[in-house]
């Protein structure tokens, strides 16, 4: 029996950074919604350890961020990559004010607007509106700190920048920012002081957004989903052996040489589980 597929509602910054790096992969994921549990790279268990260590991390912050004490957060801070993103958080410069003044800060925000005949969601991990800024905090524990240039390319940064302007109204007293007004902060766990700060100019706005509904009607209207040329980004794709473009896992070191497969080391906020204090 033919199934018919899924019918699609919603966009965000990883089903667009998909549909950009390879239709077919798209096309698998959000709207076959195949599920096909190739590993994506070796060692596999030292990568799901990071990976699960990561979202861990994420939700360590977020509970402080909303009022739990350092001092009990510290106590599940208990692996040694944990323990030492957790110090380098505490002893962070560039993030005192966040550790100090609890009052702006929107930990795990959420917004989304229309985009062509979809719905465009982000989920953050943090917002700070402070002195008419705001600035967006997103965490990362990758093991090698990337390049500003190729962040600043990612949709993440773009989807993020663009939909504060477009939906964060009520985050600035009803009155949509500025692109002026905005900041994009990657913060690494393992370079606390090194993080990379990406501002925002009306501008580039205009530019991303046009981009990004161009690219939501492109996906409306898409006929075919062709399989990406550049076989790269197979190496580490969870569907290779479908597209047969590859058995066996990219190697992690090799990955991570290579500096453009860090979000295979990401965190999808949507997986992160809930943590007992
Ligand atoms: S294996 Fe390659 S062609 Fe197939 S979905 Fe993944 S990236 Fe695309």
């Amino acid at each position: 029996m033919k199934t018919q597929p899924f019918q699609l509602t919603t966009l965000s910054q990883s089903s667009l950074q998909d549909y950009v790096d390879c239709a077919q992969r798209f096309k698998l994921r959000y709207l076959d919604r195949l599920s096909y549990p190739a590993v994506e790279t070796e060692p596999t268990l030292e990568n799901e350890k990071h990976q699960q260590e990561g979202e861990y991390f994420h939700r360590l912050i977020q509970q402080h961020l909303i009022g739990i004490p350092a001092e009990q957060i510290a106590k599940f801070a208990n692996t040694p990559n944990l323990q030492r993103w957790w110090e380098n958080f505490q002893n962070a410069k560039d993030l005192t004010s966040l550790r100090e003044n609890l009052s702006g800060l929107y930990p795990e925000a959420a917004l989304s607007a229309p985009l062509g005949k979809y719905r465009l969601l982000a989920k953050y991990d943090l917002i700070t509106v402070e002195n008419g800024k705001a600035i967006i905090y997103d965490w990362k524990t990758y093991r090698k700190r990337p390049r500003n240039e190729w962040l600043s390319a990612r949709l993440q940064t773009r989807v993020y920048r663009a939909l504060l302007v477009n939906a964060g109204a009520h985050l600035n007293n009803g009155k949509p920012f500025e692109p002026e007004q905005i900041e994009m902060v990657y913060w690494f766990a393992d370079f606390p002081n090194e993080p990379a700060r990406i501002p925002y100019t009306t501008a580039q706005f205009k530019r991303d957004w046009d981009f990004l509904v161009k690219l939501a009607d492109e996906i409306a209207s898409a006929a075919s989903y062709p399989l990406t040329e550049d076989r790269q980004k197979c190496l580490y794709c969870t569907y290779r052996s479908y597209c047969e473009r590859g058995v066996r896992a990219g190697d992690l070191e090799q990955a991570e040489a290579e500096m453009e497969s860090e979000e295979l080391f990401d965190v999808n906020f949507e997986q992160i589980g809930e943590i007992a204090f």
